[in-house]
């Protein structure tokens, strides 16, 4: 299985020299399947460049965590949905107000974006994501709610024995004086338990999370005890603060690290980075 991060900002795009090395682009992650069954995870920013790379004939699948405009922006921007014939398909968490076409038209179409979703050439079939889990090619794809304003799920996406966990807007640590301890209270636990690598929201420093509990978001420092309890070889840190430059990432993963050994790689999040798991 190989990953590739194309976008690993949080909130707002922020490009500009001072984010160059971490990346500007926001949510946008690529799976690939030893038999060449391809996913995105979310369709932030990111998800432009990613669409020149995936060829004409080959079938889409997308799946959104949730529809903060973080996760959503690029799809107007993404060549597959503009291909006619193209086989595209979105994954999207289920919500009891509205279906998951009311509510990704709300933002495609005017007077936010000149095309409506249901003028797009391609094949497109939407899905509210199974919670029960599903299968893509080769892929094994596992669901849950998590802790997070609105409907948002994590996902788990297996193979052969290797796992990446993907939870790019999460908190964990809310509700808790300190961070939950047994697995039944850790939002998300399921999904990360012993993966090979997570992708974990790491939006704030600690002094910023006292002051925003409730956002849905990260301490740094949680994202270090969820990877912990949960097991996992590596941790990817994701959604970083567009007030974050690079110099303050740096400074901020290693103050959160603190000169520690981690029972798991800690691995910086950077746009461009690629994983391979597995043979
Ligand atoms: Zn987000
Ligand atoms: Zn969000």
């Amino acid at each position: 299985m190989r990953v590739t991060l194309w976008g690993t900002r949080g909130s707002l795009a922020t490009p500009g020299p001072e984010t160059v090395r971490y990346g500007g682009n926001t949510s946008c992650v690529e799976v690939c399947g030893a038999d060449g069954t391809r996913l995105v995870l979310d369709a932030g920013t990111g998800i432009r460049r990613l669409g020149g790379t995936i060829g004409h004939e080959e079938r889409v699948d997308l799946l959104l965590s949730h529809l903060h405009m973080d996760h959503i922006q690029g799809l107007g921007f993404f060549r597959p949905l503009d291909e006619p014939d193209q086989e595209v398909h979105i994954w999207g968490p289920p919500s009891t107000t509205l279906d998951l076409r009311a509510r990704l038209g709300r933002y495609l179409s005017p007077p936010l974006f000149p095309i409506r979703l249901r003028d797009l050439p391609c094949r497109l079939t939407l899905h509210d994501v199974p919670l029960d889990g599903f299968e893509i090619g080769a892929l094994r794809i596992t669901v849950a709610l998590v802790c997070h304003p609105g409907p948002t799920v994590g996902y788990r996406i297996s193979e052969g024995g290797v796992s990446v966990a993907y939870l790019p807007d999460h908190e964990p640590a809310l509700g808790a004086r300190q961070f939950p301890d047994g697995p039944e209270w850790i939002s998300g636990y399921d999904l990360a338990e012993g993966a090979d690598l997570l992708i974990h929201d790491s939006q704030f420093s600690s002094a910023e999370y006292a002051q925003r509990v409730g956002w849905g978001h990260s301490a740094i420092t949680h994202a270090l005890q969820f990877a912990a309890r949960a097991g996992v070889k590596r941790l990817v840190t994701f959604h970083h603060d567009p007030a974050h430059d690079d110099a303050t990432l740096d400074r901020l993963i290693e103050e959160a690290r603190g000169g520690e050994r981690l029972p798991f790689d800690l691995v910086p999040g950077t746009e461009g980075a690629r994983f391979e798991l597995g043979a």
